[in-house]
């Protein structure tokens, strides 16, 4: 079962079946010890730093490059899904889904932080216009 984990040094939260040996940030040996989600949602809310939509822009650019699937060309509709994804950032903490709701289970919501795992979606599975729920993230065609 995956538990929340904090770098007692850093304060890095890990989720995750057991910690790691090694903290990635502050490259301390044996730090973490187990907290709950309570206390790793507040440590993540005053840590996180928040990156602009410019930059997240890009992060998405770069994740759908490495994948087989594409960013939705129709560059308004981007435009609002990202609208609502940092609306979301500022009134709940995370970039949830904008066309989802979240529960207010931090756990299950962490399933709806974007990019989620859309390559299960059924809307994904659609083999010539497959996309994510919102449409951010879409199949590309062989000629795309
Ligand atoms: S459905 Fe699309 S927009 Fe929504 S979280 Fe998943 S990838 Fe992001």
């Amino acid at each position: 079962m995956k538990k929340y984990w904090r770098c007692h040094v850093c304060n890095d939260i890990h989720f995750g079946t057991k910690s790691p040996k090694i903290c990635p940030t502050c490259l301390q040996g044996n730090a973490y010890v187990e907290v709950s989600s309570c206390e790793a949602l507040n440590v993540m809310s005053v840590t996180e730093s928040h990156v602009d939509k410019d930059a997240f822009a890009k992060a998405i650019q770069v994740f759908a490059a490495a994948g087989e699937f594409q960013i939705n060309p129709d560059q308004e509709r981007v435009a609002l899904l990202l609208e609502g994804m940092f609306n979301n950032e500022n009134n709940h903490g995370l970039k949830y889904c904008p066309c989802r709701m979240i529960e207010k289970d931090f756990e299950k919501d962490l399933t709806l932080v974007c990019p989620c795992n859309f390559l299960t979606h059924d809307s994904y599975k659609d083999k010539e216009n497959g996309e994510c729920w919102c449409g951010l993230f879409k199949k590309r065609r062989h000629h795309e």
